[in-house]
């Protein structure tokens, strides 16, 4: 009987041991492994670490270098892929701007891509097709934030209320600067703009603009001589004076536009480089309000 008991009490004391272990060893494993976060590109990057801001639990990490700009027509290279799969979370803005989440999807689960324009109305162009370039407007942006944070929150409930607090708190500068933009660009005397590519319609609207024109239809694409013409022709007939072009790209066009209208040159951000610092976004948009405001006014 002693024997029985001895052997009771010692499975007893492997259990407890086992139970403790167990309790202890991915605690501390948790601690050390860091949730890893890749964003697709810049304006995502920016949100996220908004969002994710004092969270020590979590790393963002952003894929598209500065020179890709926009995404458009983007080709991964093999460390982008290696990069994703190896991520706990992919973001993306969506509305068609990573076409080329369609070859990676096979190989990541999902579940794990957080998608910044999911359920948001995306404004069409001509020909029908979905415009991606949502956080250009400051609504937009506001809009995507919310759309990450929720998304984050339930892929992470540990930093649920972190995310959200963080949330709150870009969402309110964010607002102050929407704010401050449609109270000084209500004052402008001219609406008509020409932009560079098609990355301004939601900031347009936001703020009573009217694109006229845009240079280059298709992205990376000069216009032809007939384009040229005919962009040549609406700028002359709706007496737009500003062209805009973008820190991103180098066109040669844009200079000829002005020659043949004398309407000046000036630079428009849709924020897709810059700064990797959290209010870089805000301080993209202050530019662009006081160059709208020297173009327009
Ligand atoms: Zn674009």
């Amino acid at each position: 009987m002693p024997r029985k008991l001895l052997k009771i009490l010692l499975v007893l004391a492997l259990l407890i041991n086992l139970i403790g272990c167990r309790t202890q060893v991915p605690t501390d494993s948790q601690n050390d492994k860091k949730v890893r976060i890749i964003t697709s590109f810049y304006p995502v990057y920016i949100m996220t670490l908004n969002l994710t801001q004092g969270i020590s639990g979590i790393e963002v990490e952003n894929m598209a270098p500065a020179a890709a700009g926009c995404l458009h027509d983007y080709q991964l290279t093999p460390q982008n892929l290696i990069a994703l799969k190896q991520a706990d979370i992919i973001i993306v803005n969506g509305g068609g701007m990573e076409s080329f989440m369609d070859k990676v999807g096979q190989e990541v689960p999902p579940d794990q891509i957080v998608t910044a324009s999911q359920g948001l109305k995306l404004l069409k162009d001509d020909n029908g097709e979905e415009n991606p370039h949502v956080w250009v407007s400051v609504s937009g942006a506001i809009d995507e934030t919310r759309n990450i944070n929720r998304q984050l929150a339930q892929l992470l409930p540990q930093y649920a209320g972190q995310l959200q607090a963080n949330s709150d708190a870009y969402v309110r500068k964010l607002e102050q600067l929407n704010e401050q933009m449609k109270n000084e660009l209500a004052g402008i005397s001219k609406r008509n703009i020409v932009t560079f590519h098609e990355a301004f319609p939601y900031f347009a609207r936001d703020f009573g603009l009217n694109i006229v024109a845009v240079v280059q239809s298709e992205p990376n694409t000069e216009p032809s001589a007939r384009e040229l013409a005919v962009i040549i022709d609406k700028v002359k007939q709706t007496g737009t004076t500003a062209l805009f072009i973008e820190p991103q790209y180098q066109g040669v066009s844009v200079n000829t536009i002005a020659r043949a209208t004398g309407a000046q040159v000036y630079t428009l951000d849709p924020a897709v480089t810059g700064e990797y610092t959290p209010d870089a976004y805000i301080k993209i948009m202050q530019n662009n309000l006081q160059t709208l405001k020297e173009a327009l006014h």
